[in-house]
């Protein structure tokens, strides 16, 4: 690789008339996957590739179908920006409508052509040039660039309970939710509080059936009330597609003025999402029942859960809570620390995710043989960022470590950083460079940065979350998610060593 090369001197040597096509491969055809492909095609890229290891898009929104699933952030707000969806049936999208919403967006975009359906990545290759992808099924290909948009949310965390084989009812996790499985009069052990857990419990809740939550660490619940839109509503909203894009406008605002303000330092936005979920636990009568899920640490140390109907479902005849710890699971249910058996027939897992894999088990290689996880394993995932490798050429992770992924709109800093891969591929196109990769020194500024920054954030308040990385800090953006979208305006070509395109002279 050539040395750094600045900014300017970079710009000086664009071959202007070059405009180069690179090929690109996009791994993921989720939520950013359409995302960089409705880029690449607007950019007029064409020559790109998105392999999906599902058999459809949509990403979590396909391989979860969990009995309540929906998306705690408002509708309007939990859209692309450019692509606003009238048609919202619910403030709160449930998960088929948002797959709904992908496919049509698939369609729109004309992405469909560029998908290959049932393919994962297995290992990618740097050589100096092009990455050299082999796909799980022998299938190889190759391109200038690698985008990995493949979630953080997919990989299900299988608690490492005693004698969990041994159940002899129906056992899945939340991501795998068995249909077959008739709830209808059963015994159900449900184990897991967070975002999922609740969404579960409130559903299955509903159903002529005995629930019984297993809570190992109590949840703080924000109070949101969902509500359905009428058909006049979404007629209105199918008529004057301004509102559509008011409504995302309002949420936004509000996000940022009270999530996003709230999580990053003390203050009054933190003082009212407090009381508000003070004020919703009121709403439990059983002073008892109300202790027991009462947390002890600060609202949105872990993701605050968003849940109108939660404390009412917890209260329903038919629902058990049990906060006595797991000692291990038999075959006809779960013994708890003391000693009692709770006799089930089915049993959901939703525990949760092991959020730091993010691209693995793809297997990256650079030029110079050395392998992303080797590095990861020992200092935990770090990028620069949140979307480029030290090292790793032209390879760009979607919602990496460090991005701000707590409560909020995903999609919105998704597209920032989208929008910033594309300026790098245009500085391929245009000839101002061959490959780029951020170096260690600006890395390092960026995680001591972030370091500093961590101060007064409510994550490190003291509860466990699974945000908390292997050096102990979390691994979410501690500032506003505005703040990361302006950090992403414009790729700094300093903190990146660039090598150059050879310029033949006569
Ligand atoms: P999670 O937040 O990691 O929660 C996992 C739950 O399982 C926790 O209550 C945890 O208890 C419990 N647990 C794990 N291992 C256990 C064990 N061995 N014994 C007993 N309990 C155990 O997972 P999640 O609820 O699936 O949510 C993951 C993320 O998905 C969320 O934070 C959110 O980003 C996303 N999500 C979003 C939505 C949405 O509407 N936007 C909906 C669902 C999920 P502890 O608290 O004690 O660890």
């Amino acid at each position: 690789m050539n040395a750094p090369t600045s900014a300017a001197a970079l710009h000086t040597r664009e071959h202007h008339d070059a405009a180069r096509m690179p090929r690109v491969i996009i791994l993921g055809a989720g939520m950013s996957g359409l995302l960089a492909g409705i880029r690449l095609r607007k950019a007029g890229i064409e020559d790109f590739t998105i392999y999906e290891k599902g058999q459809d898009v949509g990403g979590t929104w396909r391989e979860n179908r969990y009995p309540g699933l929906a998306c705690d952030v408002p509708a309007h707000y939990y859209t692309y920006s450019f692509e606003p969806n009238p048609d919202w049936h619910h403030r709160f999208a449930r998960g088929p409508e948002i797959q709904n919403y992908m496919r049509h967006v698939a369609e729109k975009y004309d992405l469909r052509r560029h998908i290959v359906f049932g393919e994962e990545g297995a290992q990618a290759r740097f050589d100096g040039r092009r990455w050299q992808l082999e796909l799980r099924s022998g299938r190889q290909d190759s391109a200038e660039f690698l985008i990995a948009a493949c979630g953080f949310l997919h990989h299900p965390s299988e608690p490492d309970i005693p004698g969990l084989d041994s159940f002899a009812g129906a056992r899945f996790h939340s991501a795998r939710w068995d249909d077959s499985v008739d709830l209808k009069d059963k015994r159900i052990g449900l184990i897991g509080t967070g975002s999922t857990g609740v969404q579960i419990a409130c559903a299955v809740s509903r159903l002529p059936c005995t629930l019984n939550v297993f809570q190992r660490t109590p949840q703080w619940v924000f109070p949101l009330p969902d509500r359905q839109y009428s058909l006049v509503e979404r007629e209105l909203v199918t008529q004057v597609p301004a509102l559509a894009r008011l409504a995302y406008g309002l949420y936004d605002e509000l996000f940022d003025a009270l999530f996003s303000r709230a999580m990053i330092r003390p203050g009054p936005q933190r003082r009212l999402i407090e009381a508000a979920c003070h004020w919703n636990l009121r709403r439990v009568r059983d002073p008892e029942l109300r202790r027991r899920l009462t947390p002890d640490y600060q609202p949105m140390c872990k993701r605050i859960v968003m849940s109108w109907e939660y404390y009412e479902a917890m209260q329903r005849p038919n629902v058990k809570l049990v906060t006595e710890g797991i000692e291990r699971v038999v075959p006809e249910g779960i013994v708890t620390v003391d000693g009692h058996t709770h006799p089930l027939d089915v049993l959901v897992l939703a525990t949760g995710f092991r959020t730091h894999e993010y691209m693995r088990p793809l297997e990256l290689i650079n030029a110079q043989g050395l392998s992303l996880s080797s590095l990861w394993d020992e200092r935990g995932p770090h990028a620069y960022n949140s979307l480029a490798i030290p090292q790793f050429p032209n390879f760009f992770l979607l919602g990496g470590p460090n991005s701000p992924l707590a409560n909020g709109s995903v999609i919105l800093y998704t597209e920032a950083l989208v929008d910033y891969v594309m300026q790098c591929i245009d500085l391929y196109r245009r000839g101002a460079l061959d490959t780029l990769a951020p170096t260690q020194a600006a890395t390092d500024a960026f995680y001591d940065q972030l370091r500093h920054d961590m101060d007064g954030t409510v994550w490190v308040t003291g509860c466990q979350n699974w945000y908390i990385g292997k050096d102990g800090l979390p691994e979410v953006w501690p500032r506003r998610p505005r703040e990361f979208n302006a950090l992403l305006a414009r790729p700094r070509l300093e903190d990146f060593e660039i090598s150059r395109p050879t310029v033949e002279t006569a």
